[in-house]
């Protein structure tokens, strides 16, 4: 069996944000050389996601309004965890998106169903982050 691990690194200049990271991964693929396994990509960071969907732009911008509804950024005195930051929303937010995507590796392409897309998802951005992938197979 072969192993890879790479490190991706982002740094959003918003404080949120969606960035489709199927190229990053099928490079990592592409370089692990394993045409059968698993690809496992998670956010290495509590308050960003790696999800799977679809890559349209209603659709991310419904998905930041119906955050926003579950968890407000503001006002920010409305958390416990804010006491010296201010992101206790992100950490929320990330909950519900996640923090990682498993996906077959098949005859070296990612296997996926219709539409579907890998993005990261940023909710405490405007500083470096990393998202972990790693691969197994042969
Ligand atoms: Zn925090």
């Amino acid at each position: 069996m072969k192993t890879y691990r790479k490190e991706l690194w982002f740094e959003v200049a918003t404080r949120r944000a969606f960035i489709n990271i199927t190229p990053d991964v099928q490079v990592c693929i592409d370089e692990s050389g394993i045409r059968e396994g698993l690809v496992l990509i998670n956010a290495m960071h509590i308050t960003a996601s790696v999800f799977i969907n679809d890559d349209e732009s209603g659709l991310h911008r419904d998905y930041d309004v119906w955050l926003e509804k579950l968890a407000p950024h503001e006002p920010v005195s409305q958390y416990r965890h804010n006491r010296g930051e201010d992101n206790a929303d992100a950490h929320m937010k990330r909950q519900i998106m996640g923090r990682e995507s498993v996906i077959a590796i098949t005859g070296g392409k990612l296997d996926f169903g219709t539409w579907e897309q890998i993005f990261y998802g940023e909710f405490d951005g405007r500083r470096k982050k990393r998202v972990l992938v790693k691969i197994i197979g042969e």
